[in-house]
């Protein structure tokens, strides 16, 4: 994450490096206005020339992207409805999700955040701006696990600040009205991190800009949130007052931050009598089909066989059925989330998957189906067909996988047997396939998952899972099959 979000400052420097164009003739103060609000917030570059105004530019194109995301007709031109959108007051963070999101799905890999306010506005009393904070942080909070934890000393996850014009990054705000604040999605350093502009009159009121509304829209950037295209929903780009003693978080803004970090652990739960958590693969599919109502499966069945298990950037994500549960830290606890919320185009019932970590790919299978994702991304041109990969025909599905960075072989695990492939000649190995009890021995006959951990194989069999040592070849331990679930 922390690698992506430094990419991320790199490209907007880039932009921002070019000089500002002069107004070229003929050209009025909407059109520089407008070419302005789309090189910050929708990643128009014009190389330093200026901008063309003919359909098919990018200049037209980019204004066909804003009407799209703001709901206004299409046009591709700059007419008084999208003209009147662009000089509302509204957030400094891109619309564009591949701009303002890092790509993948930035999110802290713990719940328990801390936050530091390191100066004040002189526009309200402290106490009221203190108020204002804890209230935004209380937004997020009531609707998921994260706790927040001011802190007065060191440096905090999320640190606030207020500051003008050019203010320590490389997004200098613009005085009064126009951009009021901007946030960092999750990282180190200024990850997460949300400056409020200076030249804004802040107020805990009606009046001016309200700072709670303010913050808790941008904290929604700091937890890993971009911004949404739903006119009810807080993380919208354009400021609008509500009644702060009023507000709701509205669905939109729970269903993003719930798909990150999941539900609240204080939201009562329901249990579910343990015959409707079979498991076999074709019952539980239909079962759950949101976040909320997937906390109702218990973590600890002890019959729970997980369809496939993979690490994903430092994480361990376990497949059953149409979910899954992600262990974003050794300490962490499990969120469950469902497949969907997060891969509309995946099937549920994944059937196995790998991370090869040189490549910082992801690998699921499903039947004779494949798919790459890097980070949470789908890569395009996928799904493709594991007969690619060098599987003949007789074989209709892999089992489980797991990728030996330091050999660069991945194992294919199908019945009694396993393929090994050599992904630096992208070629099946001679001799593939061997038994698995010939070189795994103990592991089970049949291999339902399989992940690398520190130096070992964890293998799945039924409820089973064995902690293979990959040097002296021998189960070092047996364990349940829950056992990463603090069960
Ligand atoms: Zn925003
Ligand atoms: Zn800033």
């Amino acid at each position: 994450m922390k690698s992506l979000s430094l990419l991320l400052l790199l490209c907007v420097v880039h932009t921002y490096a070019f000089p500002a164009v002069p107004a070229a003739e003929g050209r009025d103060e909407n059109e520089q206005l407008a070419e302005d609000y789309l090189k910050k917030f929708y990643n128009l570059k014009t190389d330093g020339k200026p901008v063309g105004r003919r359909k098919s530019s990018p200049f037209s194109a980019r204004i066909e992207e804003m009407q799209t995301f703001f709901g206004l007709e299409v046009t591709g031109k700059l007419d008084s409805n999208t003209l009147e959108v662009m000089q509302q007051a509204r957030c400094g963070v891109s619309d564009v999700a591949e701009f303002s999101h890092f790509g993948g799905r930035p999110a802290w890999s713990t719940t328990s955040l801390t936050y530091r306010i390191l100066n004040y506005t002189p526009d309200m009393a402290q106490s009221d701006v203190d108020t204002a904070i804890r209230r935004a942080f209380k937004v997020w909070s009531d609707v998921t696990p994260l706790t927040f934890t001011r802190i007065f000393d060191d440096t905090a996850d999320i640190q606030i600040s207020f500051g003008a014009g050019v203010h320590g990054d490389f997004y200098p705000f613009d005085g009064p009205h126009g951009t009021l604040a901007h946030a960092f999605a999750p990282g180190n350093t200024i990850g997460g991190d949300a400056h409020f502009d200076e030249d804004e009159t802040w107020t805990s009121g009606s009046a001016g800009y309200n700072l709670f509304l303010v913050a808790a829209h941008e904290f929604g950037h700091s937890l890993g949130l971009s911004h949404s295209s739903d006119r009810s929903a807080l993380m919208y780009p354009t400021y609008s007052y509500t009644d702060p003693d009023q507000f709701r978080l509205p669905q939109d803004d729970v269903n993003g931050i719930q798909a990150l970090y999941g539900s609240s652990p204080n939201l009562p739960l329901t249990t579910t009598p343990s015959t409707t958590r079979t498991t076999t693969k074709t019952t539980a599919r239909t079962k759950t089909t949101t976040t909320k109502q997937s906390t109702t499966l218990s973590n600890c069945d002890a019959n729970l066989v997980f369809d496939a298990i993979t690490t994903l950037r430092g994480e361990i994500i376990f497949f059953k059925d149409s979910l899954f549960w992600r262990k974003i830290s050794k300490n962490s606890k499990v969120i469950n989330h469902t497949i969907t919320t997060f891969w509309p185009t995946l099937p549920s019932g994944i059937q196995a998957a790998y991370e090869n970590q040189e490549k910082d790919q992801v690998f699921f299978f499903k039947g004779h189906k494949y798919w790459a994702l890097q980070g949470f991304d789908i890569l395009p041109n996928y799904p493709k067909n594991i007969y690619q990969l060098g599987f003949p025909k007789n074989v209709t599905h892999i089992d489980a996988a797991v990728h030996l960075q330091d050999t660069e072989k991945t194992y294919f695990y199908v019945g009694d047997q396993y393929w090994s492939f050599d992904e630096a000649r992208q070629l099946m190995d001679k001799g593939s396939p061997r038994r698995i009890e010939d070189d795994f021995p103990g592991v089970g006959k049949k291999v339902h998952a399989v992940f690398q951990d520190n130096g070992h194989l964890y293998f799945f069999s039924g409820h089973k899972q064995f902690q293979f040592n990959i040097t002296s070849k021998k189960v070092s331990r047996t364990l349940k099959s829950t056992s990463w679930f603090g069960c």
